[in-house]
């Protein structure tokens, strides 16, 4: 069964079920609206044996329109450089497939031709997976999110199996044997590797969705369909073999051809350096993002440090290869007595050109939160911010300022004192590395964070930020493998660095760095291995 079918079968049930129900169809291309019209939806009303019933010499039926004799129709186009052909089109229902090369700006101009429906108004969106900053990835971020879990059923195990790679997908795939059939599914268990059977429970399987946005069930529901749950792939050994294969990269398949096509999930060549799950998880702090809420707790830390990453503006500052907006952002870290780092409270200031004001903002914040330093980036942008943090009367020696580097072969953070050229004492600090190396002090609960902030695509909160670093191991030219850490032009990260730069110049100052292997048996990068070697040996001060 392939999406295609499914939704021209649809589509045609609906127009003969309800009387005068128009139905829209867009793609991003008109070839692809074509095939679907010509070779999906056409051979279901010409080839109906009760055909003669809806269809016949009153109706049209060409490529862009078909109609019904019970008055409804089903319109095709197409909107990949404007949505303009779609204006002045009344419809009850709108189906957009290959959303993932639909630009997500043109969507609300498309869904106006649904403003007369008085009852109807449904949206439908189809696509395949390509990169994370595409447009499916954000509708789907925002539905309901169903994944089709399996139970096992074998004793003493119980397992959810959820297919998804955040969770079970891979260890769902078990290894192909003749023996594959209907009874006997390609798929497994995770955690018990028993074969289990993703048929619904009426049909003699455990398999049911459950959606992770419950909250929008009912108002915006998101379906996740990988190959392996669908029974042509997990019944069939020739169809289970091919799957597999393409997971192991057979006859050249790309894994993110493997990710995109089998899997139903979002890749890039790059990956991302946290999970949602990890942030969830990190984010396990009692209170809220809010300043009356965060402060009644600054008593429980030693140190309290406000570290900044301003905004430019347009400006890429060479943070990041992709220029996008980049927003002012603020993070406080307190230093408990166990030596973990909590970002207490953050913010980001909208308002990057309006220097004087953002200067109030951030003493406005040392002083609610107690703060002993101001950290910030001394690089483009913060040498004139920095000034004026001085004139508003801040003590130049309470103000970190921190320049990040590329690779440096001396360490993870290094003193610089003035000298004729730099007439600032500051630190540099390794990007890559210190980035990295926050990102796994999330993952093993050292660094943690107020209440999870994120509320969907209009409101993504800070938290947030830490998906949009990936990992970029492009190989050179030279056979040397090149690592950098990249922004996803998805978003903005300057609260993933400003709570970077806090918290490694937290532990700078008080003097001690926490043992990872002390807080989990965690499998840590080779990355952050070769930093802690380096800050071991050398002393900065
Ligand atoms: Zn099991």
């Amino acid at each position: 069964m392939s999406k295609s079918t499914s939704l021209a079968a649809q589509g045609v049930l609906f127009a003969n079920c309800i009387p005068y129900f128009s139905t829209l169809y867009i793609t991003p291309l008109f070839e692809m609206v074509r095939r679907f019209s010509q070779n999906y939806v056409a051979p279901f009303i010409e080839s109906s044996p009760v055909g003669r019933l809806f269809s016949g010499e009153t109706t049209i039926n060409n490529v862009l329109q078909r109609s019904f004799k019970n008055k409804s129709q089903m319109l095709f186009s197409f909107a990949y450089t404007d949505a303009e052909r779609v204006r002045g089109v009344s419809a009850d229902k709108n189906c957009i497939d290959e959303i993932q090369y639909m630009d997500i700006s043109f969507l609300p101009i498309i869904h106006e031709t649904l403003s007369a429906s008085r009852d109807w108004g449904i949206i439908q969106y189809a696509g395949t997976p390509k990169t994370l900053d595409n447009t499916i990835e954000k509708l789907w971020n925002d539905s309901s999110m169903a994944e089709w879990v399996i139970r096992c059923p074998h004793p003493g195990c119980g397992h959810w199996n959820i297919p998804a790679l955040e969770y079970d997908l891979i260890k769902m795939i078990g290894p192909v044997h003749s023996g594959i059939c209907e009874t006997v599914p390609g798929v497994i268990c995770a955690k018990c590797a028993k074969a289990i059977n993703p048929r619904p429970a009426a049909q003699g399987g455990t398999g049911r969705w459950v959606h992770r946005n419950a909250s929008k069930r009912w108002s915006f529901v998101g379906y996740h369909v990988p190959q392996l749950i669908m029974p042509m792939h997990y019944s069939d050994p020739e169809k289970w073999q091919k799957l597999v294969d393409k997971m192991n990269g057979k006859g050249n398949v790309p894994i993110n051809v493997f990710y995109n096509e089998v899997c139903g999930e979002s890749w890039d060549s790059g990956s991302k350096l946290v999970t949602v799950t990890d942030i969830k998880q990190a984010a396990c702090l009692p209170w809220p993002c809010l300043v009356d809420e965060a402060k009644k707790h600054i008593d429980s830390y030693i140190y309290r440090f406000v570290s900044v990453d301003w905004g430019g503006g347009g400006v890429s500052r060479g943070k990041s290869s992709m220029s996008l907006q980049s927003y002012t952002a603020i993070a406080v870290c307190g230093l408990t007595p166990d030596g973990r780092v909590d970002i207490i409270y953050g913010f980001r200031s909208m308002t990057p050109h309006e220097h004087v004001r953002e200067a109030r903002l951030i003493l406005g914040i040392m002083q609610t939160f107690h703060c002993s330093h101001v950290v910030h980036d001394y690089t483009g942008a913060g040498t004139v911010r920095e000034t004026l943090l001085v004139q508003s009367g801040l003590d130049p020696a309470n103000i970190l300022a921190v320049a990040y580097v590329g690779p440096a072969k001396s360490g993870l953070i290094n003193f610089k004192p003035a000298n004729e050229f730099h007439p600032r004492n500051h630190y540099t600090m390794d990007r890559n590395r210190a980035l990295n190396y926050c990102c796994q002090f999330i993952k093993s609960h050292v660094i943690r964070f107020f209440q999870y902030d994120h509320r969907g695509s209009e409101d993504t909160g800070l938290l947030h930020d830490f998906l949009n670093l990936i990992e970029d191991k492009a190989e050179s030219g030279s056979g040397r493998d090149h690592y950098r850490i990249l922004r996803d032009p998805a978003g903005p990260d300057d609260f993933a660095q400003a709570v970077t730069m806090g918290t490694m110049m937290l532990f700078q100052m008080h003097g001690r760095w926490p043992d990872l292997s002390a807080y989990e048996s965690m499998n840590i990068s080779d990355e952050v291995r070769s930093a802690m070697k380096g800050r071991a040996l050398e002393d900065p001060e």
